[in-house]
């Protein structure tokens, strides 16, 4: 702390004045007197600049130069303020270097870049995977990585799921990069090689696939054989046809289970975007209604199936893909409403987006089931799901094709009231010009 000198500074100065006056009254002259002090005054304050420059000049390392009065106060807190410039330097180095020391010793991978995307630094973990050399620093790492997906991710502010492709610089190996943007627009990359992860996602993949497509041929046979016996109802001996009949069921059962979880293969293999064909709303939610309709019929019950577009735009997706997720919600609405609900389709576009809503007036779902509902196999009542010949995979199908549409769904429910499941789709999923110039 420096000391308020100012006081005694003007008290001396005057008293040097008076003294001077004085003693040049004494002998007669006493302005020229104090103009002699005045100067030797000057004299002595050059003198101390010259010697604070000299001293700043050779970097202000040794002990300050030695001065009296206010001229030695700030010489000593210059030297005390760059005395504890240099020891934080030396703090901030060495905490620098502990966190590149941890940084390093990581094994997953870490780069950071500028707000151009340029590369600033990487530990050892980076340059193993990524195969960095000194001459990429300073340059766009999208120069090393240009798969279109990270494009994508790397474009976005706020990325939230790690993003997994193929690794660029090792063949047959997989990245998972984890991306956070910080400060003025830079970027903190997180690489971690999940390639034996991948392996062992592809080989349940495969193993689900394969077992499906399996039982799928022996399933049919099955259910062939069944209704071939089953056409002589009448002549089976009594007990027989009942217990044939359930076997009907339960291999029905077994071939929607078969085909929903190899539509779900088929659908977690395909890592690409949907593509982006015209779809015509209303002609596919009529199809889908008439299909729902003609279930109901079946069922004995007659539900009241409408369909209600309300917007003249496209939407662009894979009308087989859609046609599934919708049919999924059309059947559920239908599954969990009791005869003579009214079903809803309806298509509709909004601030967000695109929206699909399938409304029933069913018996609704709780809340605390909501979040788990696209789960594989989750049901909320597993009795009820059975006897309406429920997979408990058709929601888990609609969330991916959604996802394959950079879409989601989003559930209200009240129970004993009804539900509204809502496809939402974003707006470069929307086209408005009609069907035969876009087609
Ligand atoms: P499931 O084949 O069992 O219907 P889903 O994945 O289609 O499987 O649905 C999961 C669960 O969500 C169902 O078991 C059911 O409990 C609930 N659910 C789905 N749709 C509706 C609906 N419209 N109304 C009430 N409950 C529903």
């Amino acid at each position: 702390m420096i000391r308020d000198l100012r006081k005694a500074h003007y008290r001396h100065l005057t008293g040097v004045f008076l003294l001077s006056l004085l003693v040049g009254g004494i002998f007669g002259y006493p302005w020229v007197f104090v103009s002699c002090v005045a100067i030797g005054y000057l004299i002595w304050i050059l003198y101390q600049q010259h010697k604070l420059i000299s001293w700043l000049i050779k970097g202000a390392k040794n002990s300050p130069p030695n001065a009296i009065g206010l001229w030695g106060v700030v010489f000593d807190h210059l030297y005390r303020v760059q005395k504890k410039h240099r020891r934080q330097t030396r703090q901030y180095r060495e905490t620098i270097k502990r966190i590149r020391t941890s940084t390093q010793a990581l094994s997953d991978g870490i780069i950071t870049l500028d707000e151009e995307g340029n590369i600033e630094s990487w530990n050892k973990a980076a340059v193993k995977l990524l195969k960095l050399k000194k001459v990429d620093i300073g340059h766009p790492l999208t120069n090393l990585i240009r798969e279109p997906r990270f494009l994508q991710y790397f474009n976005n502010d706020r990325p939230t799921e790690p993003i997994t492709i193929d690794n660029p610089a090792q063949p047959a190996r997989f990245l998972e990069i984890s991306m956070t943007v910080y400060g003025e627009g830079e970027r903190l990359l997180l690489l971690r090689d999940t390639t034996r992860l991948q392996k062992l996602e592809r080989m349940r993949q495969d193993f689900v696939a394969n077992a499906s497509h399996e039982l799928k041929t022996p399933i049919t046979v099955l259910r062939g054989h069944l209704e071939n016996i089953l056409d002589f109802n009448d002549d089976l001996p009594p007990g027989l046809d009942r217990a044939l009949n359930s076997m009907a069921l339960q291999t029905k059962r077994m071939n929607n289970l078969v085909e929903d979880l190899l539509i779900l293969s088929r659908l977690d293999v395909d890592t690409q975007d949907a593509p982006s064909q015209p779809v015509d709303m209303h002609t596919l939610l009529e199809q889908i209604a008439q299909d729902t309709r003609e279930l109901a019929h079946n069922n004995g019950t007659p539900h009241e199936v409408i369909v209600d577009v309300q917007t003249t735009q496209l939407l662009l997706g894979d009308v087989g893909q859609l046609r599934t997720a919708i049919s999924n919600l059309a059947y559920n609405a239908l599954r969990y409403s009791p005869e003579g609900g009214k079903i809803a389709l309806i298509w509709r576009d909004s601030s967000i987006g695109g929206l699909i809503s399938v409304t029933d007036e069913g018996m609704g779902i709780a809340q605390h089931h909501i979040p788990r509902l696209t789960e594989r196999f989750y049901r909320v009542d597993q009795g009820r799901s059975s006897a309406t010949g429920g997979t408990g995979l058709g929601l888990a199908i609609v969330k991916h094709i959604l996802n394959h549409h950079n879409a989601y769904l989003d559930v209200q429910s009240t129970p004993n009231k009804g539900s509204v499941f809502t496809c939402i789709f974003p707006k470069k999923r929307l086209s408005d010009a009609p069907l035969e110039a876009t087609g």
